[in-house]
């Protein structure tokens, strides 16, 4: 396994959102985590991200315990993410989105990120080519210098995922990548899902299409009211008694 969680707890005042959460990540899968809504699965990409703090319990990656790094540090080590509502700078191209993107995430203050980029003029370059490598990996080469207010959903899902893959990640953390996509474009994120993994980069996907999840994914964990109610593969979760009746308020 590659990411483990280890009674992982979070509470926000009174609400436990996330309840003692054991769970491995396994390498070169793909790891979906579902649930209904509140049930604590974008909690737990922030816990794994470092985005919040844990109230309890602890995070494990490649063996070492992260559960007190911070998030930059995170994302160096190889752990990337996306948010369930893109954040993306609209009014400038999906390339430098990509650049940008990149650093504010590597870099530990927002003045770092600016510093940098005055200071490293000479990695500029470098750091284009990797970007436009990326642009290609996610199919965007031709929307690279496309203004991304003017490019469609599905297109800005595919720009959060080059922002997330600029940082070569070891494991991917997508939250909700469909959410919001026609179905024929969800088609065409899916297929870039299994592409990452065929790629050898680790996912975790949070996801509401069922269809897509049960297709794609090789383990899902269920999520409700912060807690795992079950686990396996798609066809022990489709039987799952208690899985069934947490979605239909049984
Ligand atoms: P999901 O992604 O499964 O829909 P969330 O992880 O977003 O669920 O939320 C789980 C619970 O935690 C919800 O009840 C939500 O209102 C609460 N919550 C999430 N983030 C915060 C926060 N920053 N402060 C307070 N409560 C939060
Ligand atoms: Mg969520």
């Amino acid at each position: 396994m590659l990411l483990e969680t280890k009674n992982l707890t979070k509470r926000f005042g009174g609400l436990i959102a996330v309840n003692n959460v054991n769970f491995s990540i396994e390498r070169g899968k793909i790891n979906a985590i579902i649930g209904p809504n509140g049930a604590g699965k974008s909690t737990f990409f922030n816990l794994i991200s470092g985005f919040h703090k844990p109230t309890a319990g602890q995070i494990i990656f490649k063996g070492e315990d992260i559960t007190h790094l911070p998030a930059n540090k995170r994302a160096k080590l190889g752990i990337a993410r996306t948010f369930q509502t893109t954040h993306l700078f609209e009014q400038s191209t999906v390339l430098d989105n990509v650049i940008i993107g990149h650093r504010l995430r590597t870099s530990s203050t927002l003045f770092d990120a600016i510093f940098r980029t005055k200071r490293l003029k000479r990695e500029e370059a470098q750091c284009k080519e990797k970007a436009m490598e990326v642009l290609e990996f996610v199919g965007l080469t031709d929307a690279a210098h496309k203004i991304v207010a003017n490019i469609s959903q599905e297109e800005k899902k595919r720009a959060a995922f080059a922002l997330a893959l600029a940082t070569d990640p070891e494991v991917i953390l997508l939250d909700e990548p469909a959410a919001g996509v026609n179905p024929d474009e969800t088609e065409g994120l899916e297929e870039l899902i299994v592409k990452m993994a065929e790629y050898g980069i680790t996912v975790c996907l949070i996801e509401h299409k069922m269809q897509m999840i049960m297709k794609i994914a090789h383990k899902i964990m269920v999520l409700n009211y912060g807690e795992k109610i079950a686990e396996g593969t798609p066809e022990e979760i489709k039987n799952n008694e208690i899985v069934i009746q947490a979605y239909l308020g049984g």
